[in-house]
């Protein structure tokens, strides 16, 4: 295959263009550690100074690249296993379409049976605990390895698989956003395989081995603890229940597999939506039975909006004469496809975040008012989605253009009703 330097030196650089791409992966690497360290301090505090800073032996241990290897294998051979049906991607530049194996909550399930074998046969999983330092600077280590062969790989990929930003021709931006849309080992997809399985699945069983631990340290696990536990399992058994709908995503139809990606997946996701419940083995919650109602039917509400904006979404995209979406009103653009002005998508323009954010919430109060560090995760999602809805937005108009602002008049809001 040709050796391709596709640029496209003029297109509009994103996440603050090569300052931002510079800056991003050494910060955020940096800002998973602290929080972890922060997070199993006795003050908890993020804003204390001097910062808390780990002894340099807390942050290895050679059972961690052993664990993070292995993880990987074996998700990799669950996504390899013939289970599930094979789906469809959107139609790429050149026409085809890319064939995935919808088999990603088969792997959950078949994790879950493992592990409970294995916690049968006594395994000390509360030992994530000690092991979170150095697990989290393994898949640091991994994600840039990964990232970077992405990016030496994505110079022998043909010019239509190539990515619509990260391919500047700068080193580090291009590092960064990702120059090939959809890298693949042979069928194996390197992107849908990162973007819902290690990190996501990765994510439930920390979780599980933090609540082992306060059961090794208070004999029982706290109502706090196992709301958390429940809500974020409810989260990512969706998102594998769903998998084919990540096929219309941003992440997969639009955006390189570069190390925002990559870092996101495999680091940033299991290490710091995984914070709640780290947080609560050093700083027990009492909740009262009203608080627990209350924080449950919140993330009823948030996840019951979630679902059905994502869902009505995807199934008008994939057939817009289904029963379910045929009734809704829509408007046309220039492109041929039509854009919902009814229902969800009717009530803001991003109903799904909003449902998102409601969940982000009910996640962080069980862990109580006295720290700011369980709500880092609602503050930095609302960071991530109103800047992501920003991104879309500009997607889109680009996209649908006059059709996307008359949508913008139709539907004033963003995310939040009468707010935003
Ligand atoms: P969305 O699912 O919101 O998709 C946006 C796309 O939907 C647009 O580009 C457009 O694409 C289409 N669209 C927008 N408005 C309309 C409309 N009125 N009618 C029909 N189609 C429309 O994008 P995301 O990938 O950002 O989010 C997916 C889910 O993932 C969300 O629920 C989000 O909250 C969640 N998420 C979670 C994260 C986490 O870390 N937990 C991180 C990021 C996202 P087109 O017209 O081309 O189809």
């Amino acid at each position: 295959m040709k050796f391709n330097k596709q640029k496209s030196p003029h297109a509009e650089k994103e996440f603050g263009g090569t300052l931002g791409a510079t800056c991003i992966p050494v910060f955020l690497p940096l800002t998973v550690l602290y929080l972890l360290c922060v997070c199993r301090s006795p003050a908890a505090s993020v804003l204390q100074w001097p910062p808390v800073l780990p002894p340099t032996a807390q942050l290895w241990d050679p059972l961690a690249p052993v664990l993070i290897l292995g993880w990987m294998a074996l998700q990799s051979f669950f996504y390899l296993l013939p289970m599930g049906k094979v789906s469809e991607g959107m139609v790429l530049k050149d026409g085809s379409r890319l064939k995935y194996p919808i088999n990603g909550f088969h792997a959950l399930c078949v994790t879950a049976v493992l592990l409970t074998l294995s916690l049968w046969l006594g395994m000390p999983l509360g030992y994530l605990f000690e092991l979170l330092l150095p697990l989290a600077v393994c898949a640091i280590g991994v994600s840039f390895l990964l990232s970077l062969y992405l990016y030496i790989c994505s110079f022998w990929a043909p010019h239509h698989a190539l990515a619509q930003g990260g391919n500047t021709g700068n080193p580090l931006y291009d590092f960064f956003m990702g120059r090939e849309l959809n890298p693949r080992i042979g069928s194996f997809d390197l992107k849908y395989f990162c973007e819902l399985r290690p990190g996501l699945i990765g994510w439930v069983v920390i979780n599980l081995g933090m609540l082992m631990k306060e059961v090794e340290l208070r004999d029982s696990a706290s109502l706090a603890m196992i709301l958390v536990n429940s809500f974020q399992l409810l989260y990512v058994a969706d998102a594998l229940w769903n998998e084919e709908a990540v096929l219309t995503t941003m992440d997969i139809v639009h955006d390189g597999f570069g190390f925002m990606l990559v870092f996101g997946d495999l680091a940033w996701v299991p290490f710091t939506y995984s914070l709640q419940a780290a947080f609560l083995v050093v700083h027990p919650q009492s909740l009262s039975l009203l608080g627990a109602t209350a924080i449950f039917t919140l993330n009823g509400a948030g996840y019951y909006i979630f679902r059905k904006s994502n869902s009505q979404k995807n199934q008008f995209r994939r057939d817009p004469t289904h029963p379910s979406v045929a009734n809704l009103e829509t408007i046309a653009t220039a492109t041929g496809k039509r854009l919902l002005v009814s229902g969800w998508w009717g009530l803001v323009r991003h109903p799904n975040y909003l449902g998102d954010l409601l969940m982000a919430l009910a996640w962080s109060l069980p862990c109580g008012f006295n720290h700011l560090l369980p709500y880092f995760y609602v503050v930095y999602f609302t960071i991530l989605l109103i800047h992501r809805e920003a991104r879309d937005e500009r997607h889109c108009r680009a996209k649908y253009g006059l059709a996307w602002d008359s949508y913008c008049r139709r539907v004033p809001y963003r995310i939040f009703p009468y707010i935003y």
